[in-house]
């Protein structure tokens, strides 16, 4: 898939010793911790979650709503800081970075999908896909290729110029996922990506964005309520009291 897959890996460089070293899982949840404030009391969403994602695997996080879905995964895509605990990538702590750091971390590794697809209204399926590109600095004929790519792998290639608005809902969805991986990171998290769509429309968009990771090796965490799609990715995992429980 060489359309989709255009990372390259540093750390696979044939030096010294590289070969032969044991590499750290891509991304590790240490005892995370995220509490807010409700006037006097205190909520303590996660309360000490761990899990270990390895490269090119897929998790579902199946869990009733209110039980912190969205905060594990804004914690875990660096978006949001834990209170305690640490979130690992690479074996390296990721919390004490600073705001630029972290920010560069998300734009180069990290995509996400969310339920309702948060596209620009003004622009076109392609030019949404090609944005992120840009603001990272790759040149817009560049982009514009890769862009084209993705959303015709997708299925999109005859809605290149329709904006967000010209789309049916599962259209929309594909062009987010498209623009969530347009920079080829290594993790995608999709909070919901499919809660808003009707059951037929749902499976596939769910089955393009786990072909597409398949496809590119990317890493995906998805937090949805259907146990079926669920089903179909490499590992589930679910909160329990704030703690990650394999299912
Ligand atoms: P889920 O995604 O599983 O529905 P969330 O992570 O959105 O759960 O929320 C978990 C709990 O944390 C909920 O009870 C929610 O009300 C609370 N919560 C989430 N974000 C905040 C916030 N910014 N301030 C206060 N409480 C929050
Ligand atoms: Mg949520």
């Amino acid at each position: 898939m060489s359309d989709v897959d255009t990372h390259t890996d540093p750390q696979d460089d044939g030096g010294p010793g590289g070969a032969y070293e044991e590499r750290p899982p891509l991304l590790v949840l240490d005892g995370v911790v995220r509490r807010y404030r409700q006037g006097e009391a205190t909520l303590e969403v996660l309360a000490g979650a761990s899990m270990v994602m390895n490269a090119g695997e897929s998790i579902a996080l199946i869990a009733p709503s209110g039980t912190g879905k969205s905060t594990l995964l804004h914690v875990a895509g660096l978006l949001e800081r834990p209170d305690s605990g640490e979130v690992f990538l690479d074996g390296e702590p990721t919390s004490g970075l600073s705001d630029d750091a972290r920010t560069a971390i998300r734009r180069n590794q990290i995509g996400f999908v969310y339920q309702f697809h948060h596209l620009l209204p003004e622009f076109s399926a392609l030019e949404n896909v090609v944005m992120p590109q840009l603001i990272r600095g790759l040149a817009p004929a560049e982009a514009k290729s890769r862009a084209e790519d993705l959303l015709g792998y997708l299925g999109l290639g005859k809605r290149l110029t329709h904006r967000p608005a010209e789309l049916s809902g599962g259209e929309q969805q594909r062009v987010a996922i498209a623009r969530a991986v347009a920079n080829a990171p290594r993790l995608l998290f999709a909070d919901e990506p499919t809660g808003n769509l009707d059951p037929t429309t749902s499976a596939h968009v769910f089955q393009t964005l786990t072909a597409l990771a398949r496809a590119s090796g990317l890493s995906a965490m998805v937090a949805t309520h259907n146990l079926d799609l669920a089903a179909t990715l490499d590992r589930r995992v679910t909160l329990r009291d704030g703690v990650l429980v394999e299912v």
